[in-house]
């Protein structure tokens, strides 16, 4: 492990959900790196072990707590047992999602949609509300929702998908005013279709026809990576970006520009 008491999040608390895996898993990293203690709060994985001991390469304090986002009582426990075992979260990564099945919407059925915006919606919704209740006692706190250019713009096939990010915008922009005064940011990220297990799950492997579809989307013609996602995520948990909040931060490879 390395110490470094002048790295950029030296001793922040940084909670993230979905942090097992994808763009969650990059972002716990870089945290880390940076000094940070890390807890990730995710659904129940045998993979745990092999990513908090990645993450204990870099940061001295690096926990795990099972926790399904879409279950109120599980993110209070969740965020409960964080402020036990630090005393506060500096800065809050509302990052766990899923893709759900693709329909058209007058064929999607109802277990279809609110699954996904139970968990890609509700889900941010519960880690707000108790996290922003510990930030505005210590008029301090940063929040980074991984929203999506799909937040922004419709996608065939994916109502329920489309909504939840639409309304995780939303969710941000309303907060930030209600906490702006407190000194507490509250930011989204907006990726482009990013690689990780999310769209191998959706059938959007490389090479496939698509793959070649969606990357020919971008006007950069390819994919994100999930540590391009974590770049953007670090400037927004930073005093890099004291004055944003409010704000959706398109990482996306030009495709809200078109
Ligand atoms: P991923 O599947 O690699 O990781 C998602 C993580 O969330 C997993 O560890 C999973 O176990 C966890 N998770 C799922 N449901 C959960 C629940 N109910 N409670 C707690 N944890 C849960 O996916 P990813 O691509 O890294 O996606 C992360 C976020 O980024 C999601 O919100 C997704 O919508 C968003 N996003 C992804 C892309 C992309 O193209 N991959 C693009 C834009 C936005």
């Amino acid at each position: 492990m390395e110490t470094n008491k002048h790295k950029k999040m030296h001793g922040k608390t940084v909670f993230i959900t979905g942090g097992l895996s994808g763009i969650g898993h990059s972002c716990a990293l870089a945290s880390a790196k940076e000094g940070a203690h890390i807890v990730i709060a995710d659904l129940k994985n045998d993979g745990v072990e092999v990513v908090l001991a990645e993450i204990r390469k870099h940061s001295s304090q690096a926990v795990f707590i099972p926790c399904d986002v879409s279950v109120n009582t599980q993110v209070q426990a969740a965020i409960h047992e964080t402020l036990n075992l630090f005393g506060g979260i500096d800065v809050a990564l509302n990052n766990a999602g899923i893709g759900g099945e693709p329909a058209k919407v007058g064929e999607m059925t109802e277990q279809n949609w609110l699954k996904v915006i139970g968990v890609n919606l509700n889900g941010v919704f519960n880690c707000m509300r108790y996290e922003l209740v510990q930030m505005a006692k210590l008029n301090q706190g940063i929040i980074i929702n991984m929203a999506s250019i799909l937040g922004r713009v419709g996608f065939a096939n994916s109502a329920h998908y489309v909504a939840a990010k639409h309304g995780v915008i939303g969710l941000t922009q309303t907060a930030a005013l209600e906490y702006a005064e407190k000194g507490i940011r509250i930011n989204a990220i907006c990726p482009g279709f990013i690689v990780t297990p999310l769209l191998d799950k959706a059938g959007i492997t490389e090479n496939s026809d698509s793959h070649t579809f969606i990357e020919n989307l971008h006007p950069m013609k390819r994919l994100g990576t999930a540590d391009e996602i974590a770049q953007a995520f670090m400037f927004l948990a930073s005093e890099e970006s004291s004055f944003i909040t409010g704000t959706c931060l398109e990482v996306d490879g030009g495709y809200l520009a078109q």
